[in-house]
């Protein structure tokens, strides 16, 4: 069975699709058999994957309106070896066409349920807005893994996401739950950054990851050739630090 993840901030910028993106990299490199899901109109985590959002032949927004089946749209990450349902500006209007299709939350968890024999994870990168497609990623989900910069705004961010995941969990997916917290772009030698990272360990305990992740350039630079960071430069400390995490992943899914 997959296990599928929603990766959810509705701050924007905050590294959720690098997040995504390397995840799904890390995991395919480590033997897991990977699905990424690009719920962003902008099809950063698609462009990402190295899969061109302009050429794609069909992309999450078929699936969300029931034009297509998850194993008619989706297509291979090559450099990722990973699996895409791609993205890209058509997703925009899915928000308003949404509205008056049946079980508009649930689109996505229904269309996955074809493929859940075929993946050992599901990685699901949401917009950064709490709207109808973030909605569909958290009710297509078993968890969210929450990116987050550690600076003083991230908390009270972190407040208004925590809500909205309590009442998905209350009203439409009882399987939803925070799978943990991961402190992104750390500058190590920051006050504020340590000082911040404590409080994130002194409030949500286990829930924060252990591994961390740095700022590190080369993950920045990786886009734009296409390919996911830890398999641009394996060797950058960001880039350690995703396969690190992704060793955790696995980990906390088998006491899941
Ligand atoms: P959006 O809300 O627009 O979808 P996002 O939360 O998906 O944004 P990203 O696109 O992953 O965030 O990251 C925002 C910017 O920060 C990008 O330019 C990305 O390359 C850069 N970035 C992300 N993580 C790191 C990192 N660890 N070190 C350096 N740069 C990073
Ligand atoms: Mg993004």
């Amino acid at each position: 069975m997959a296990r599928i993840f929603a990766v959810a901030n509705q701050k924007g910028g905050v590294g959720k699709t690098t997040t995504t993106v390397n995840l799904c990299a890390a995991l395919a490199a480590q033997g897991q058999r990977v699905l990424l899901v690009d719920l962003d109109p902008q099809g950063n985590a698609t462009m990402g994957s190295g899969v061109d959002k302009r050429s794609v032949p069909s992309t999450v927004y078929q699936v969300l309106i029931g034009d297509q089946s998850v194993v008619q749209a989706r297509v291979r990450s090559e450099a990722g070896g990973y699996d895409v349902l791609a993205s890209n500006r058509e997703l925009a209007g899915a928000e308003i066409e949404l509205v008056d299709l049946d079980n508009r939350e649930k689109r996505l968890k229904n269309a996955l349920a074809e493929v859940d024999a075929e993946y050992d994870f599901v990685l699901i990168d949401c917009p950064p807005s709490l709207s109808m497609l973030t909605l569909n990623g958290l009710c297509g989900a078993h968890g969210v893994i929450i990116p987050m910069q550690c600076e003083y705004y991230a908390l009270e961010g972190l407040a208004d996401l925590v809500n909205t995941i309590k009442q998905v969990h209350a009203k439409l997916n009882r399987d939803l739950k925070i799978i943990g917290l991961l402190r992104v772009m750390f500058d190590t030698r920051s006050t504020l950054s340590q000082q911040v990272s404590a409080q994130l360990e002194q409030r949500f305990g286990d829930k924060v990851f252990r591994a961390i992740i740095p700022r590190n350039v080369r993950l920045a630079e990786a886009p734009s050739h296409g390919v996911p960071g830890v398999v641009f430069d394996k060797g950058a400390k960001g880039s350690q630090a995703y396969m690190a995490f992704a060793a955790e992943m696995i980990e906390r899914v088998r006491i899941l």
